[in-house]
């Protein structure tokens, strides 16, 4: 009986699971087409699964967002026809939940405070003749790892500005096996996480950092399914090494071609792509804006 009643639905439908995805700009500018083509990208999937679709502001560089530029985006996705579930979840109202984590992997021996500021860095790294490069750079040499906790502590109370960094070969070891992650269409593969050394978790400035940000709140969040641009795919395999230690769900990946111009560079605010909003200023339908930002 059962299996007639269901058999009126499309398969589609029914094997589906439905998706909880987000998008997560940082208002630092206006949107242009490579950010719709992220947001619609998660959209979808939310949509035609009968999931959730959350917007998140990963606004943690706060001398770099501003509130209109978070205003002007939750106008142009509306105006996109894009609709997101709940409120949206502003990171720098958040800066306590990100502090207690990186208690927690502190209390675990996992990150330690570095002093070191940029020039420190590059002498160091001039003097070695090269540094090996990671994903997020050249990757940073070592030189607080080993102080004294009797001399951090010294540096901390007089007052000297630290970040937190991650110590990759204990975190390494305090996950069990190599890490695995899921990229949509290509399948599993196994994480190499100790390509970025020992990087920042939280920041000199603000008590977080992007990579520990987005891990927490797609955990927090539910994030089943993680969309964003293929920019950022290495930062997956560092991704699965924070939930790994933190005990989080690991979500599902899927990253999407970036957005380019004519010149086959990719688009981006700082070369003055052109804003979503200048679009439809120029009489750009929101129908047609769609279809450039899905093409290709
Ligand atoms: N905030 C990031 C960006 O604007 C996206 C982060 C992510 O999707 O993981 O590029």
């Amino acid at each position: 009986m059962l299996a007639i009643r269901f058999a009126r639905y499309p398969a589609q439908a029914m094997d589906a699971t439905p998706e909880i995805t987000r998008f997560a700009p940082s208002p630092t500018g206006y949107l242009h087409l490579g950010h719709a083509r992220a947001a619609l990208f998660a959209w979808r999937r939310a949509r035609a699964t009968g999931g959730r679709f959350l917007l998140r502001i990963e606004d943690i560089d706060t001398t770099r967002c501003r509130p209109e530029f978070e205003a002007a985006l939750l106008e142009d996705l509306r105006w996109l026809g894009v609709d997101w579930d709940g409120t949206p979840r502003r990171q720098s109202a958040h800066f306590a939940e990100y502090r207690k984590v990186l208690d927690g992997l502190a209390a675990r021996g996992l990150v330690y405070p570095c002093f070191c500021t940029r020039a420190d860095i590059a002498r160091e790294v001039a003097a070695a003749g090269a540094a090996p490069q990671g994903p997020d750079g050249p990757l940073y040499p070592g030189l607080c790892r080993d102080l004294p906790g009797a001399e951090a502590t010294r540096r901390i109370a007089a007052g000297q500005p630290y970040a937190l960094r991650l110590h990759m070969a204990r975190a390494c070891e305090a996950v069990p096996g190599p890490l695995q992650a899921h990229e949509e269409n290509e399948g599993w593969h196994t994480c190499r996480q100790e390509v970025f050394g020992d990087v920042v978790l939280g920041r000199k400035d603000v008590p977080a950092s992007y990579h520990l940000c987005v891990t927490h709140d797609d955990a927090l969040q539910g994030v089943t399914l993680v969309t964003r641009g293929e920019d950022l795919k290495p930062a997956t395999d560092l991704h699965r090494l924070l939930q790994a230690l933190m005990g989080w769900p690991a979500p599902r990946y899927a990253h999407h071609p970036l957005m380019r111009d004519s010149a086959g560079r990719r688009l981006a605010k700082r070369d003055g792509a052109e804003s979503l909003r200048a679009l439809r200023e120029r009489g750009v339908s929101a129908a047609e804006v769609r279809t450039m930002a899905e093409a290709g």
